[in-house]
Order: structure tokens, then sequence, then C-alpha cells
């Protein structure tokens, strides 16, 4: 029976080209993050990425050692044909610790894809889309920078575009919204994203204010255990409210259909922990017609990769995805070759797998590594 025979893993850092002021955990200079390469016993090549924020959902340091301790000796001689019995031994091994788990379920399906030249999509059940509508995030300190970013990407196609709100005053945030829509008009899908920056006193009146922009969601305008504010939200607001920090999981999701606090949810793999995780959350977010917006930690083409593929192949993520870190982030990715942005949106990779290349010579060309067993 084919088995996982070797592994390795590597604790890297990787330079950006811009600033990102979040509110939260503001990015400048380099995002960390950890690769796992495993090998099967006929050769085959999988790889999987980790890419936790401190400030969201854990450190790639505690991945590294989640994974080098305690993940690493369920994953040695484990049939590469049964992912899912190895998610739930991993469970039990190991509470928390969703990306250290999603890394390695990650370079299982590369696996099991390579095997049976199949994509991660084909195994999920096949797709049903070739291209995911692409969201760039406007989160650059210096506004004009982004505007001037805007100005070459709406011609070429770009029209979903997050504005991250509550970093600086509302008269900015104001200010900003309203030179967006003057410059590009009904063009743009604009979106809103508070990273929880509002408090729930007096927020309504902000995020009134902000709906005269017209956009398609406003995301997670209060620290995520405020649900009953969401919900408040959901119920008062004509523009639909998305649920990202206050929805990580199945769990979750069902109090916030409980509650009626969101009209839509962010999901990410590093969130959720796995791609077969992530699918079971869409299964109930599509019962309750909710639907789901393909969102990223500071993910490298690995882990996007696996987005893109579980996107591929889940119906209900109908609000786009924010995959834009290779290709206007990252200054380098470890992939031979990225994956592909067509008209403004992220182009689902043929062959097998994950659909994409890393190599040795890759990795350590356009990555520094920290730490590597
Ligand atoms: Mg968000």
């Amino acid at each position: 029976m084919e088995c996982i025979d070797r592994f390795r893993l590597f604790l890297v850092e990787s330079p950006i080209k811009m600033a990102r002021l979040q509110g939260v955990g503001n990015i400048k200079g380099t995002v960390k993050r950890v690769l796992v390469e495993m090998t099967s016993t006929s050769g085959i090549v999988g790889w999987g990425e980790a890419a936790p924020w401190e400030v969201f959902t854990g450190t790639a340091e505690g991945a590294f050692a989640a994974i080098d301790v305690y993940l690493r000796p369920l994953v040695i001689g484990a049939p590469v044909k049964e992912i899912r019995a190895l998610t739930h031994k991993m469970d039990k091994a190991l509470v928390g610790h969703g990306e250290a788990k999603l890394a390695i379920e990650m370079a299982m399906f590369d696996i099991l894809g390579k095997s049976c030249g199949l994509s991660i999509a084909d195994l999920l059940g096949g797709r049903v889309r070739n291209e995911i509508p692409l969201s760039f995030s406007i989160a650059d300190p210096d506004f004009e920078a982004d505007m001037a970013r805007m100005a070459e990407m709406v011609p070429a196609g770009h029209q979903l575009f997050k504005v991250k709100t509550g970093v600086k005053s509302h008269r900015e945030d104001m200010v900003h919204l309203e030179a967006m829509r003057e410059a590009f008009g009904d063009r743009l899908d604009l979106r809103i994203d508070y990273n929880q920056a509002l408090h729930p006193f007096g927020a309504i009146s902000v995020l009134r204010d902000v709906e005269r922009f017209r956009p398609t969601f406003i995301e997670q305008p209060v620290p995520r255990e405020c649900l009953l504010a969401m919900a408040s939200f959901t119920e008062t607001l004509d523009t639909p409210v998305l649920a990202d920090e206050s929805c990580f999981d199945a769990h979750d999701l069902m109090e916030i259909i409980r509650l009626k606090a969101a009209d839509a949810i962010s999901v990410k793999l590093m969130k959720a922990g796995g791609i077969l995780k992530a699918q079971a959350q869409m299964a109930i977010a599509d019962t309750a017609r909710i639907p789901g917006y393909g969102g990223t930690l500071w993910e490298g083409g690995v882990a996007l990769a696996a987005g893109t593929q579980f996107i591929a192949a889940t119906p209900g993520i109908s609000l786009g995805c924010e995959f834009y870190m290779p290709h206007h982030v990252l200054t380098e990715d470890v992939l031979e070759e990225r994956i592909a942005n067509r008209n403004g949106c992220v182009v689902v990779p043929d062959g097998p797998g994950l659909g994409i290349r890393v190599s040795e010579t890759s990795l350590r060309g356009n990555a520094r590594i920290l730490a590597e067993r």
C-alpha cells in the first residue's frame, strides 16, 4: 500500500512589497509560514502550507512545533488514500492547531491527486467553476498608492475591491470610499471590512454612513464574540453583513445561523483547519442559504493553490476570493510558476494534485528559511 515515507518541514519568511494596515496586527516587511514536503513510498512528492497569523489564529512557530513534535509521527507510514482517517487521528492527538493539520491534509491530497492524475478539485467532487473573481484589499497606509494600483487594475478587468475600514478615522474612511466611487463609479464591486474595529456602542450610525457607497457586504464590523450586535446589524442594515472572525468553523457557523448573526461568511482554510472541514462548513452554509467568500490570512502559493482547488469544487463560495498575495504582495513565491490571474479572476490550474510545481530550488531561491527539520 502507498504510504507516506519521508517528511520535511520548513519555517520560511518571505519579503512583501507593501505595508498592510489592518487595524490589528499590521503587516510590514515580511510574512512567516510553514511548508511541508511529504514523499510517498513510490516517490510522489506533495506540498502543504500552514500560514497562521498571530493575531488571528496562531503562530508560524507554533505550527512548526505542532507538526514536528505531534503530527509527524502520525503521518509517517500513513496510507495515502486514508486522508479522512488521518485527519481524525490528528484531531485526537492534538487540540487546535488547525493550520498545522491543514498543511498535512493538503500535502496528502497533493500526493493522492498526483498518484491518479486528478486535481484536488476532482477529488472533492469536480469543478463547478474554472475562474474565481479576485478581490484586492485596499489596506495600504498610503491611500494614494492604493488609488494608483486601482487605476491600473480596474481597466485590466478587476472589479472586486475590499476596503479595510475602522483603522483610520471614520471621516477619512468616508473620504476614501467617496474617492473610489467617484473615480471608478459602479464598475467597482466594493466591499467593506472592519476587521472587528468598531465598538457595538454607536456602530450602527457608522455602518449606515458607509452603506451610502453601496457596498456588496460589510465584513466583521465588531469583535468576534459580539454575535448579538452582528445579529442586530444583519436585521437592521440593507447591506449584507459578512462574518469572518466570528466564523472559524462549522460550530461557529451553527451559532451564527441560530442567532441570524450574518448574511454571508468568509471561509478560510486556515480557520477551518482542513479542506474537508471547510467543505463540511459550506454544506451547512448552503443549507441555510448563506453564501461564502474565499478569505485568506497571509498565505503563499501552496496554500492558495489548495484554496483555489477547494473553491473550484465548492459551489456555495459565490462571492469570489482574496487570493491576491502571490501577484500583488509577495515579492517572490516558492512556486516555480504562479497561478495565473486573468481579467480580474484567479484561473483554476489544470494538472494533478494542487496543480502547482514547487522545487527545492524555488523554495531556497525565493524564501528565507528560518528553520528546517
Ligand atoms: Mg476579514
